[in-house]
């Protein structure tokens, strides 16, 4: 691939990471250095000009937003929960795919008062919203499964797959919220700076997807 600039693609690391990268290699994009057994967080790649970084899902936006990396790879939920401010998103990559769901247990019966743990707090309230119902979001960093079980909550929103998860906690999925997948974002002012880079990646990605 022909790029006039420097360009930095941000990848939210876990799951997104591995499909992700397999994406790249599809492309011809290869690391130098082997990922497995690096504890590197900016890779260079087969292409002089383009450098990846790994980092938290949730810090994709803010990376890409400030134009500190040009193009991010990251979920739909990320986006939809932490913003997506001087960012376009031209391309789902279809990859990485599940859905934000509500669960609770079997019989829940919750008080005049609903729990709702999670980590999506902007997901939840804006769901709870369009419900016109009223609750107490009780935010949590990762295993929202075991807030119904200790009964912190009535009620958890989460991501969810094959629900195997749920089911292995015995959590029943009661309400379908959004589909997630992976999306292709980039920065908009260096979608102006470096438009043909850019697009060459945007249709290399498209090829491969
Ligand atoms: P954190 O420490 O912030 O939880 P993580 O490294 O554990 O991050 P994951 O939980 O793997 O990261 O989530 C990264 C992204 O992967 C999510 O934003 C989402 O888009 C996607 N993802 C999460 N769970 C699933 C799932 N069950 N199936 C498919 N994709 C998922
Ligand atoms: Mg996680």
């Amino acid at each position: 691939m022909n790029l006039k600039d420097n360009i930095v693609i941000a990848i939210s690391k876990g799951r997104i990471l591995e499909e992700g990268m397999s994406l790249l290699n599809s492309m011809g994009i290869n690391t130098m250095e082997n990922m497995q057994d690096s504890r590197k967080l900016i890779y260079e790649t087969n292409n002089s000009k383009l450098k990846l970084v790994i980092v938290r899902a949730a810090d994709v936006p803010t990376y890409v937003g400030n134009g500190a990396a040009d193009i991010g790879i990251v979920g739909k939920d990320t986006l939809v929960e932490y913003g997506s401010n001087n960012i376009y998103i031209p391309l789902d990559l279809n990859i990485s795919k599940c859905r934000m769901a509500l669960a609770c247990l079997p019989n829940c019966n919750p008080g005049p008062r609903i729990k709702v743990a999670t980590k999506y707090v902007k997901c939840a309230t804006d769901y709870f919203i369009k419900k016109k119902k009223q609750v107490d979001i009780i935010k949590l960093y990762g295993s929202m499964e075991l807030a119904p079980i200790l009964g912190l909550a009535d009620y958890i929103v989460d991501l969810v797959d094959s629900g195997m998860t749920l089911k292995a906690n015995g959590l029943e999925e009661l309400d379908f919220i959004f589909d997630v997948s992976a999306q292709l974002v980039t920065n908009k002012a260096s979608m102006k700076t470096k438009t043909e880079s850019i697009e060459n990646i945007i249709n290399a990605f498209e090829k491969v997807i």
